[in-house]
């Protein structure tokens, strides 16, 4: 069994220590979450540190009280830490300060009765972290320290309504049918869920650095599309898996036509504008599995693995047609854009990027000398055999 005098004086420490790290890393990184995580965590402390002072002072506002809505404090500023984490929007803080309010008048209110006091807090605690629950709910795809934190939250929910239950059973006077170390496990169990939660924050600001980097090293901050770097790695693994399950996979190069004149016309803004728009087209023509990236200036790359070339040059061709067809406009003026691409097939064997990039540029080039706004194969012959536009 655990002993609770030293589970209090463990959890108050962490709980103290965990605070001031986050506080500092709001401090370093501006980043809401944090601030909030850190004050709950301290605010937590703090209210250890108020109930434990029942055994040496006999007044009930600084430790009684301060204990009970000190303890809503912490899952409240969990709560608004979540929301801020999984939407980084500014949330009306309205609902902390009546929840707030309304506690701290409640439970002045119940004083008389400090196990309806009890109960209140023990309520109000499970429906915060079932709050908690479904805030995080949003932002647990692929995250396994915030899918931590909404079995953390969800479990402390549960465990804040059993404690709920065992109150009930003191107000109706059946506490003695329970074996008497009920309540100290599950107070015990409620520190253990509270310090692990505090455990789990810094891991979050790790997981949102390191994903924040990644994002930088891969992604195109206009197009938000694959960088050129990105797009050689990835593809090597999508050439890596066609060949190893035999698949045929298509490599495509596209280039925007005559877009030197839309920057003469519309300057660089509307320039970027384009290309953000026609980003967009490439990815909604394409399977999600698709590889895009913008590997130059206005010069696109495309990967379509498992696909038979008959399959490449339709995709080619509707992609082409969603430009020329499509209307971009640019400050209410409608915009005529296109696109020439080369394309390049391999039904199966062993697959080289670079060379196939090469091939497809061959396209591109020969589709830019017939007039532009068209779609041009080229094989590893060098012979070119499709174009459509
Ligand atoms: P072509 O049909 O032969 O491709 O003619 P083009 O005018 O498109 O020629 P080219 O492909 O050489 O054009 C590249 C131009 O793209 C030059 C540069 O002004 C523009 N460009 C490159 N990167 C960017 C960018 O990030 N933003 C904007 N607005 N323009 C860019
Ligand atoms: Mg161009
Ligand atoms: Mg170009």
């Amino acid at each position: 069994m655990l002993h609770l005098p030293t589970l209090i004086v463990v959890s108050t420490l962490l709980n103290a220590f965990i605070g001031v790290f986050l506080l500092l890393v709001f401090y370093q990184r501006a980043q809401r979450s944090f601030l909030y995580w850190g004050l709950s965590c301290l605010v937590f402390s703090l209210a250890e540190i108020s109930a434990t002072l029942r055994v040496f002072i006999d007044l009930p506002v600084p430790t009684h009280y301060s204990a009970q809505l000190l303890m809503i404090t912490a899952p409240l500023l969990v709560l608004r830490g979540i929301l801020w984490y999984s939407s980084s929007k500014h949330h009306n803080p309205l609902f902390i300060y009546f929840i707030l309010g309304f506690s701290a008048l409640l439970l002045a209110l119940l004083h008389h009765q400090p196990l309806w006091g009890q109960i209140y807090t023990s309520m109000a605690i499970a429906t915060l972290f079932f709050a908690a629950a479904a805030a995080i709910r949003t932002t647990t795809k692929g995250n396994i320290y915030a899918a931590t934190l909404l079995v953390l939250v969800t479990l402390h929910a549960l465990v804040m309504l059993v404690q709920t239950g065992l109150l009930l059973t003191n107000l109706l006077h059946w506490e003695q049918s329970l074996p008497p170390w009920t309540k100290q496990l599950v107070l015990a169990v409620h520190l253990l869920l509270t310090t692990c939660t505090a455990l789990v924050f810094p891991m979050l600001f790790f997981i949102r650095s390191e994903a924040k980097l990644t994002n930088l090293a891969n992604f195109d901050p206009l197009t938000n599309l694959y960088n050129r770097r990105a797009f050689f790695y990835e593809g090597e693994k999508r050439l890596a898996q066609c060949i190893a399950k035999q698949q045929p996979l298509a490599v495509m190069m596209i280039d925007l036509d005559y877009f030197k004149k839309v920057n003469d016309q519309f300057g660089h803004d509307g320039g970027d504008a384009a290309l953000q728009w026609v980003s967009q087209r490439i990815r909604e023509q394409l399977r999600e599995d698709d590889l895009a990236a913008r590997i130059g200036g206005e010069e696109f790359a495309v990967i379509l693995a498992n696909t038979h070339q008959h399959t490449a040059l339709k995709v080619g061709d509707r992609l082409r047609k969603a430009i020329a067809e499509g209307s971009f406009y640019w400050h209410h003026q409608r915009l005529p854009l296109s696109i020439s691409i080369g394309v390049t097939c391999r039904e199966s064997g062993h697959f080289d990027i670079k060379k196939m990039l090469i091939e497809a540029d061959k396209g591109l080039y020969e589709a830019k000398s017939r007039g532009r706004n068209c779609l041009v194969e080229t094989h590893h012959s060098d012979t070119t055999t499709a174009s459509t536009g």
